[in-house]
């Protein structure tokens, strides 16, 4: 496996790190305690394509290759992880889905804006009651004339304030041949009557996404809002898991270096027994850990993005790279905590928020557990 970095591939890279020390580090702190997602950097970032993602240009987007698109999201996840998920959104479920089964219309109302930040939108997936189990959801839509009626309530959605639509599934009831619910992917706009956001506040981590309930009541959407066919819904939830996953090791990637980086320059400076605690060997074990565990991660995750771009199956590698990545994450950020000692439950520095952000990427798209069953499943042959 050659990754082959091109001078155009790491200048890409260069300028996003560069980007990111710039425009984010300075903020991130307070828009994370403050709870508020910074929609004026996200826009800024897609000044320089970064939001494009995989996107055609054609459509707005900035038509990377899937390991460019890894690199820009880990350097942008090295200082913040939310900003870093806003410009995964158009590649991944909502814009991959638009892309693949959107009408012309749908890809030019909604995916051209989105790549370029000029909207944002939601990925309404999550149910209270069947929670990872998607295909369980409760949901409804049901055909009332040229309309679609949906009523059900979604939970634990991100975006709940920038977004301007969701990308949201409902059920058309079970399909008496299959036993299975007939689900659609419907395109809402949250301005439609009928639908209210309710974000969670106080959040233990992700704080700045805008997480909580989106309630959809008797909201009704004409029936060019539903993307593909109806019943094609499940497919379509389930097209986009290999990039979402990408995006979300990569994500992970991120944190889990800048937790390197952080407890690398605090071990080399705190001094107490005079010396500097990294003459420590066994805080040279945590280091040692840290920055081999997240190398690893970014071979998976680099592995992941190069079979996309070989056009091959990567449903195993992208569980692989997800788990792998978001494990390393919270060992990394709990071995930078302790690093900094008494300091780490310092707000001066970011320790604290990388912990309680490393946590929430062992659950979500997918969580770690689901994740080892599908690994261990596709090597037993039983899927
Ligand atoms: C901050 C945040 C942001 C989110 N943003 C979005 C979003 O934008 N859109 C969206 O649709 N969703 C979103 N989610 C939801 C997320 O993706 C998860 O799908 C969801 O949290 C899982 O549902 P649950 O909590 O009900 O877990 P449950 O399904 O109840 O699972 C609980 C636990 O049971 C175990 N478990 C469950 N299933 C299995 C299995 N098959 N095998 C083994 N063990 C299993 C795991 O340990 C799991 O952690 C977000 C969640 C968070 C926390």
């Amino acid at each position: 496996m050659d990754f082959g970095w091109s001078e155009e591939q790491q200048e890409f890279r260069r300028v996003a790190r560069e980007f990111a020390q710039r425009e984010i580090a300075p903020y991130v702190a307070d828009y994370d305690r403050e709870e508020r997602f910074p929609a004026e950097i996200v826009r800024k970032a897609a000044e320089l394509g970064f939001a494009g993602g995989i996107v055609p240009t054609e459509y707005g987007g900035s038509g990377l290759d899937y390991l460019t698109f890894a690199a820009l999201i880990e350097e942008i996840s090295r200082t913040c992880h939310a900003v870093a998920c806003a410009l995964t959104f158009p590649s991944g479920l909502v814009g991959s889905s638009l892309l693949r089964y959107g009408t012309e219309e749908q890809k030019q109302r909604y995916l051209t804006p989105l790549a370029q930040a000029e909207i944002f939108a939601g990925a309404g997936v999550t149910e209270a009651r069947s929670g990872t189990d998607v295909s369980d959801m409760d949901t409804t839509a049901r055909r009332n004339g040229g309309d679609y009626v949906i009523n059900g309530a979604k939970m634990w959605i991100s975006f709940l304030g920038a977004a301007s639509f969701f990308l949201t599934f409902a059920h058309l009831g079970v399909d008496e041949r299959t036993g299975r619910k007939r689900i659609c992917a419907f395109i809402v706009e949250k301005d439609r009557p009928g639908v209210s956001v309710h974000p969670l506040k106080n959040k233990y981590g992700f704080r700045p996404l805008e997480t909580g309930e989106l309630v959809l009541e008797d909201v009704r959407v004409p029936v060019d809002a539903l993307v593909g066919e109806e019943g094609q819904g499940f497919e379509i939830a389930m097209n986009s898991v290999e990039s979402g996953r990408l995006g979300v090791a990569a994500r992970a990637v991120g944190l889990a270096q800048a937790c390197c980086d952080v407890a690398v320059g605090y071990a080399r400076e705190r001094r107490v027994f005079r010396q500097p605690i990294g003459k420590f060997q066994l805080v040279q074990e945590m280091i040692s850990d840290m920055v081999c565990g997240t190398e690893s991660s970014r071979l998976l995750t680099y592995r992941l993005a190069y079979l996309k771009d070989h056009g091959q199956r990567a449903r195993d590698a992208a569980s692989m790279a997800k788990m792998v990545a978001s494990d390393n994450a919270l060992h990394a950020a709990t071995n930078a905590f302790q690093i900094h000692g008494a300091y780490g439950v310092s707000d001066e520095y970011p320790v604290a928020r990388y912990l309680r952000d490393a946590k929430i990427f062992q659950i979500v798209e997918g969580n770690n557990q689901l994740h080892k069953a599908l690994v261990a499943e596709a090597h037993l042959g039983m899927r």
